[in-house]
């Protein structure tokens, strides 16, 4: 199958197991969200899957068939996965142009071509004020979120884990940032969006909608079962599927947590 394909993973951390099974399928030209509690694995679940070290992992995920779970970091993101950042890094000294001309290279376009194709494509985003700024230095929260996902569009991915970039933005940032993803969106890239909150589904077309609670997903569905959270919280969902809640899942995390929701240790 092209796109990503998961495939009983479980893992712990410090002997406290944290996902207990998960299996999902994202084909490539879709979009499908992970929403669940706060404290269920969903940020567990990506930093698996992209690479994070300190984590017990079984099972497997593939990305166009290609096993995952055994290669370090660099080789995933070679393979095409990438992850926006929960909390997009801040890069003094580098502009965001020259950070993209970079990637142009790699991808074997000279200058001209690459040139062309950032200001095309910063212009689809509304990103053309930010190409000569270092990279996130100084951007509100809903432009770096833009600014992110204007990179991953550049980069063009196979499978795009997109953490939380809902968080902390106003009503408007949310739209935008929506309207981003919708963007980004192609035949030849999976999407998957992690999120808490519905408010960001109001202004996308996802193809399906999983629920993960206590490291399982307990219910996958369409549209309507965001409709379901939106309007019941997920103890709807929970007495309704009989789902008693883990015993030590915080109901907010902690402020010091909040930082090791990026793939990397800084
Ligand atoms: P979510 O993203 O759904 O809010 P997480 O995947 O961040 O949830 O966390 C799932 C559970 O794993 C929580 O109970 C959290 O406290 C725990 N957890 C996450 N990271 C660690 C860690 N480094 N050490 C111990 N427990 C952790
Ligand atoms: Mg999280």
């Amino acid at each position: 199958m092209s796109g990503l394909k998961v495939d009983g993973v479980r893992a712990s951390i410090d002997e406290k197991q944290i996902l207990e099974g998960i299996d999902l399928e994202v084909p490539c030209g879709e979009l499908h969200v992970i929403m669940g509690p706060n404290g269920s694995g969903k940020s567990t679940l990506s930093h698996v899957l992209t690479g994070k070290e300190g984590y017990e992992v079984e099972g497997s995920a593939t990305l166009d068939g290609v096993e995952l779970l055994d290669k370090p970091v660099d080789e995933r993101a070679k393979l095409g996965l990438l992850q926006a950042f929960q909390y997009p890094v801040e890069v003094p000294g580098v502009r965001l142009r020259e950070l993209l001309l970079e990637v142009g290279d790699e991808h074997g376009l000279n200058f001209e071509e690459s040139s062309d194709v950032i200001e095309e494509t910063a212009e689809k985003y509304g990103v053309t004020q930010f190409l000569d700024r270092p990279v996130n230095v100084g951007l509100s929260g809903g432009e770096k979120k833009r600014s992110e996902i204007f990179q991953m569009a550049m980069l063009r991915p196979r499978v795009a884990i997109l953490d939380e970039i809902d968080s902390g933005l106003d009503i408007d940032a949310v739209r935008e940032v929506a309207a981003a993803v919708e963007e980004m969106r192609g035949p030849d890239m999976a999407v998957l969006l992690i999120t808490h909150y519905s408010r960001i589904l109001k202004h996308m077309m996802p193809d399906r909608i999983h629920v993960l609670m206590a490291g399982r997903i307990v219910e996958s569905g369409g549209r309507e079962l965001a409709d379901e959270l939106e309007a019941g919280g997920y103890e709807v969902l929970r007495e309704r599927l009989g789902i008693q809640p883990r015993v030590e899942e915080p109901a907010e995390k902690p402020v010091s947590e909040f930082f090791t929701d990026t793939p990397f240790d800084f």
